[in-house]
């Protein structure tokens, strides 16, 4: 690692970096009679410890034959041979340009009057991109090679240098429910599990890593599930909300149990963490609390990429200035399979739900410009349009009253490869979960030694700035807003490492 920490509130040995860290909150009260409140700051003491040792980690994608799968093995290997490239206008160089752990970095502090930086990952010690064994599932039996150009993503010179080494890789058949995504995909399910029964497809699945993991000599295996969007489940009592209610209407093989819902089962029993990168809700309330007994690690849902992430900074910007937006219509077009799939309603009431929920927080944490629940008009709308391929088309309007009758008005437009943005998104969930099951935490109270914690299994409220809509514990707040949720990561590894946190009042500069 390029630097130490100095103090008595930091140690670090060959295997731990223990850290104790301040935490200052406030608390409010409210008096029953005059309606005032009153704010009482506090400190709690927090001890981390994060176990240095990375150890050698494979990652399970569920779509690993799509666009997101194929290309995210592609980065990986092509980063790991060094490849280059040539395109129309110069030679590339295999990169992670988009990845928040490969391509940002983290103030340290001064040295002289030099500002010195380091690279995100050097915070704490990280899982070496090049260093993953890449794996999956795919309801199409396409090898990776044949894959990877079907999704036409990369340069068709990287493509010719890439394929002899994917074409090695044949995606697992997968667990398949016609009933979950748009009828135009059922021409590509040929590689699916002839197990008709849940219960069985769920052990199958579990065996699937094991083996993985054996074949591979690996320590920890991580699951994302990349494949198709697929319809909401309806959730009932007695069979989604409680975790021995969803394994007992898995062993009666109910029908209203998605595909998602059974790798996110098989994950938990198998103690590997489960990422869902698509909107669905894969992570209904008996597996949440399947989870919470099995201390694994679940989070979702859906990548926060292009049109979303914009949405939550301009959005931001706009109420933290004190502009009220009034509309906001984001409009899509797109030409690659996921396109094709959310053509069909139900699926894409799925990613219009994820799209849409991305800056209520925003709203509701601002009495000063907003009513209680009052909230903007707010429309979604996505188009399949095959000839624009995987090159996506975004354009966004945002209407804001400001000052005395004034109407401000924003419009975007942007075009951008949809799975390029995503592949760094999706290692960067990889390596922070990983890092994640390697940190616990405890509280200091006055008597003994704290009892140490893994985090909750919901990382959500840790990772949102990946996530469009990251899923909270009960009781935690939803954060939306980019910059809160990057600050968040960086305050947390900061401490675990024994370093104050951000909070970017400069003082230091203030005095005359
Ligand atoms: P894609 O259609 O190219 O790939 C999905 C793959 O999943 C296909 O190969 C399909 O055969 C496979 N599949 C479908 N059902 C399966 C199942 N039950 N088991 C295993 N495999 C299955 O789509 P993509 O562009 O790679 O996107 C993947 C997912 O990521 C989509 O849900 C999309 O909404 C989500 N997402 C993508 C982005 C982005 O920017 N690319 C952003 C956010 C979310």
């Amino acid at each position: 690692m390029s630097f130490t920490v100095e103090g008595s509130h930091v140690q670090e040995t060959e295997d731990l970096i223990s850290s104790s860290f301040a935490s200052h909150g406030t608390s409010v009260e409210k008096d029953a009679t005059t309606g005032k409140y009153t704010v009482k700051p506090y400190t709690r003491e927090f001890i981390f410890q994060t176990e240095k040792k990375i150890p050698k980690v494979g990652v399970m994608l569920v779509g690993l034959g799509g666009n997101n799968g194929s290309s995210f093995a592609g980065m990986i290997i092509a980063n790991k041979l060094k490849i280059k490239w040539n395109t129309k206008q110069k030679e590339m160089q295999a990169n992670f340009i988009g990845s928040l752990t490969q391509a940002t970095s983290i103030r340290l502090g001064k040295c002289g009057d030099e500002e010195v930086y380091i690279p995100f990952k050097e915070i704490l010690p990280m899982v070496e991109p090049t260093d993953l064994v890449v794996s999956g599932w795919d309801i199409n039996s396409m090898p990776l090679g044949d894959a990877m150009r079907r999704a036409q993503v990369f340069d068709y010179d990287l493509q010719q240098q890439l394929y002899p080494h994917m074409q090695k890789i044949v995606p697992l058949p997968s667990v398949f429910d016609p009933s979950y995504v748009a009828a135009n995909q059922g021409d590509r399910a040929n590689n699916v599990l002839a197990l008709p029964k849940k219960e069985d497809q769920v052990n199958k699945l579990r065996q699937d890593m094991r083996e993985f993991k054996e074949k591979n000599g690996l320590e920890k295996v991580i699951v994302l599930w990349t494949a198709n969007t697929e319809r909401f489940s309806v959730e009932q009592d007695g069979v989604h909300d409680t975790a021995k209610n969803l394994m007992e209407a898995i062993r009666r093989n109910e029908s209203e149990i998605s595909p998602s819902t059974l790798f996110a089962i098989a994950c938990i029993l198998e103690g590997n963490p489960f990422i869902n990168g698509s909107p669905q809700n894969a992570l209904v309330p008996g597996v949440v609390e399947l989870a919470q007994i099995h201390k694994t690690f679940i989070t979702g849902a859906d990548f926060k990429t292009g049109q979303t992430k914009i949405k939550s900074v301009l959005t931001d910007f706009l109420v933290s200035s004190g502009l009220k937006p009034r509309s906001i219509v984001s409009y899509n077009h797109l030409g690659n399979n996921d396109g094709k799939n959310l053509s069909a309603a139900q699926v894409f009431e799925s990613k219009e739900r994820s799209k849409k929920h991305v800056v209520d927080d925003i709203f509701d944490g601002n009495p000063a410009l907003y009513e209680p629940g009052e909230q903007p008009d707010h429309c979604i709308v996505i188009k399949y349009v095959p000839y624009v391929q995987d090159s996506k088309r975004a354009m966004d309007e945002y209407i804001s009253e400001i000052c005395m009758g004034g109407v401000n008005t924003i419009v975007l437009h942007n075009t951008c490869e949809d799975t390029l943005l995503a592949i760094p998104v999706m290692l960067d969930l990889v390596v922070l979960t990983e890092l994640l099951t390697r940190i616990h935490m405890g509280e200091k109270t006055n008597g003994g030694e704290p009892e140490m914690h893994n985090f909750h299994p919901l990382i959500g409220c840790i990772l949102g700035f990946l996530l469009k809509a990251p899923q909270f514990p009960k009781g935690v707040p939803t954060v939306n807003s980019l910059f809160k949720q990057r600050l968040c990561l960086e305050n947390l590894f900061r401490a675990c490492r024994g370093m104050n946190t951000r909070t970017c009042m400069g003082l230091n500069k203030m005095f005359n």
